[in-house]
């Protein structure tokens, strides 16, 4: 498995099964449900599926939905879609934070009984006044030494629907000087009179991140919590929670850097914002970084796992380059994906020595290097396309393409010489008429070398292909760089480029998802939902050079 390469979590896991600290390792993934998940969450999947899978131990897959505001059903399908398709496995059903709600309501009462918590009248300003700054403490809300009786009551009537939003919360008593903000008395339950995806009606108020996390974990015999960097700081309270409950066990969080990905966004907040404002084409648009735009595009799970080992997992922020993520693809399709020629920017080719009925067929490979793919049937004809780019009318000294009067091969066929230019109304070049050399299929010209190679399609045969061209959705690397910057400033208007091409006949009935390299132009996915019978669609997966230099 890819998924396997040494890092200070799994140092550390293997030194807490060692020391027998644990006797097994129980790890979880824990999305929230309010977008779908994106090139980071792969990160944090592969890490902690992949530490399962290495000790032999297991993965949840729990949903934190805690804020019933902001989640929607749609977004549990797509994420149980995208780790699935990731191939992965988590263990059992999947699970739900709001499963343990009664659970964490129970323990909420635990902590007021014993004056671990109270129910406070501020709003959402004042306690963020009271709870002060860095440089100076916290002050006590005058709600803070309500008596446990009448703080069970309160919560009780919280619970009841009796108060509206925002009228009170219930707060965690810890430490208002602590030099930790999250410690000072954090807030762990909200009043919420929404409706709950999975609870319905139930509930009219919710755990807070913080309470529920690290309970849930607990409840499921988690014993390493892996989370991203920005929750150091409430490890502290994590511990806390832990200390002051029941709880059947007691796991620990470890914190790593979260993936930061160039000439990409990776915040679910940022990516709904192009789906709501039309930027993109919905969630899986192929230019999103979300796995299942990822998926569209052309990308393959094992590519993405790769990538994923490639970064490495580790406690320093970074910036990683997106052309590592084209090489990881790159390198995945080089050795898998069979080739087909499909010209994108056609010129008619009429090969004058050819006659008006012939037709001919070639029997190519399917991959050069793979004969378990088979091979492919392509049609010469008297007309064929051929690139614009490959023929020049004045071409520089190196140039191996097709220019007046000179050889060319044709990919898997013969050599061709350019004899006559035609142009149309306009001076520009409508037509090459050339001529076939039949003495040149699968050997080299009498006395004469012939470099160039260009790929073709017979112009009789050839079927028409709806190709888009990707590129980065925005124009400079760090488009989030500034926080309260606006990321949208910096969109590359012109990320999609689509294009009527002419392809071989075998893309003619090509399944969704099928993935080629288009001879010398680049690695091409049939598109899931748009390609039809005769009517294929194809991506841009990635091009042919690689950038990404090691
Ligand atoms: P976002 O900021 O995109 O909303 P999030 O952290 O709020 O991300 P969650 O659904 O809570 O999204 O994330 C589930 C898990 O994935 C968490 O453990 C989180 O730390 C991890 N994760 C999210 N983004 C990244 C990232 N960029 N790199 C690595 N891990 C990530
Ligand atoms: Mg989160
Ligand atoms: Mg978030």
């Amino acid at each position: 498995e890819s998924t396997s390469a040494p890092n200070f979590i799994r140092t550390q896991v293997r030194e807490d099964l060692e020391a027998g600290r644990n006797q097994t390792v129980v790890t979880r993934f824990p999305p929230e449900p309010n977008g779908f998940l994106h090139i980071g969450h792969a990160k944090s999947i592969c890490l902690n599926f992949g530490i399962a899978e290495q000790f032999g131990g297991y993965c949840n897959l729990r949903f934190d939905d805690t804020n019933p505001v902001r989640e929607e059903q749609i977004y549990i399908d797509s994420i149980r879609e995208d780790v699935t398709w990731l191939g992965f496995e988590w263990a059992g059903e999947v699970r739900f934070a709001s499963d343990y709600f009664t659970q964490l309501h129970e323990w909420a009462c635990h902590l007021i009984r014993n004056g671990d918590a109270y129910v406070d009248d501020l709003g959402a300003d004042e306690i963020r006044e009271y709870r002060g700054t860095l440089t100076e403490p916290g002050r006590p809300s005058p709600w803070r030494d309500r008596s446990p009786e009448e703080n069970l009551v309160l919560f009780e009537q919280m619970r009841n629907g009796e108060f509206g939003e925002g009228e009170k919360v219930l707060r965690a008593k810890i430490d208002m000087a602590s030099p930790n903000i999250n410690l000072r008395d954090p807030v762990i339950y909200r009043i919420r009179h929404a409706s709950h995806h999975q609870s319905g009606e139930q509930w009219k108020i919710y755990p807070s991140y913080d309470f529920a996390h690290g309970q849930s974990d607990a409840i499921e015999g988690v014993t390493h919590s892996i989370c991203t960097l920005e929750f150091e700081d409430h490890r502290p309270l994590y511990d806390w929670f832990l200390e002051h409950l029941p709880v059947p066990a007691r796991p620990r969080q470890y914190e790593f850097a979260r993936l930061n990905l160039s000439y990409t966004v990776t915040s679910k907040r940022k990516l709904r914002m192009l789906v709501d404002r039309g930027i993109v084409d919905g969630w899986d648009d192929p230019r999103m970084p979300t796995i299942a735009g990822m998926r569209r595009r052309g990308y393959t799970p094992a590519s993405i796992r790769h990538f994923c080992d490639m970064i490495g997992v580790t406690r320093a922020d970074s910036l990683v380059d997106i052309q590592m993520l084209y090489h990881a693809i790159r390198s995945d399709l080089e050795d898998n994906a069979p080739r087909a020629m499909c010209v994108l920017k056609p010129l008619k080719v009429v090969l004058t020595n050819v006659p008006e009925d012939h037709e001919e067929h070639f029997e190519v490979a399917g991959h050069p290097a793979r004969s378990d793919m088979g091979t492919r049937r392509l049609p010469l004809s008297r007309e064929i396309w051929i690139d614009a780019d490959d023929f020049m009318e004045e071409p520089p000294k190196k140039y191996f393409r097709l220019a007046p009067e000179r050889e060319v091969r044709l990919r898997n066929a013969y050599v061709i010489r350019c004899d006559e230019v035609i142009h149309d109304a306009q001076g520009e070049v409508s037509e090459l008429r050339c001529s076939v050399d039949f003495e040149t299929l699968g050997k080299n010209p009498e006395g004469r070398k012939v470099k160039g190679v260009i790929h073709w399609v017979s112009a009789a045969h050839a079927i028409p292909v709806e190709v888009r061209n990707y590129d980065n959705l925005f124009q400079v690397e760090q488009p989030d760089r500034d926080r309260d910057g606006d990321f949208l400033e910096h969109l590359n208007e012109s990320s999609l480029e689509v294009i009527q091409a002419w392809g071989e006949p075998a893309l003619a009935d090509v399944a969704p998802e099928s993935r080629y390299q288009f001879e010398r132009v680049g690695y091409f996915c049939a598109d899931r939902h748009d390609t039809r019978p005769e009517h294929p669609v194809f991506n841009r997966t990635v091009s042919l050079k690689d950038g990404w230099a090691r």
